[in-house]
């Protein structure tokens, strides 16, 4: 199955962060229902592993996933932020890394 992903479109929690409007997939996620600031855990903190719960059973996380990875490109992990499709900031630059094998290594 593809996944279109919408230019902008993103899950309520990282919208709220920004001040952005949900893609329409967001109405059915699960993080809607809880409090978003679960997705953006301090470092070292619990609510990264009740998020990742979460997103595993969400009915939209490819197109989260699929939103999150098209949104931040090939960022570097500290400019990424949240758990989004149920993967934290490193785990979506390595996923990224493998869907683009010829982008070189960060200088950091
Ligand atoms: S996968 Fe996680 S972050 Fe993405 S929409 Fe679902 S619950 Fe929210």
């Amino acid at each position: 199955m593809t996944t279109t992903v919408q230019a902008g479109a993103t899950s309520a929690p990282a919208a709220e962060k920004r001040g952005t409007t949900p893609a329409p997939w967001a109405a059915s996620a699960l993080c809607a229902q809880v409090d978003p600031e679960l997705f953006f855990p301090e470092i070292g903190g619990s609510s990264a592993v009740t998020a990742r719960r979460i997103c595993a059973a969400c009915p939209v996380r490819a197109e989260c996933l699929a939103a999150a990875l098209f949104e931040e490109g090939d960022c570097a992990p500290s400019y990424r932020h949240g758990i989004r499709g149920g993967l934290s900031p490193r785990a979506r630059y390595a996923l990224g890394r493998r869907k683009r094998p010829n982008q070189k290594e960060d200088a950091a």
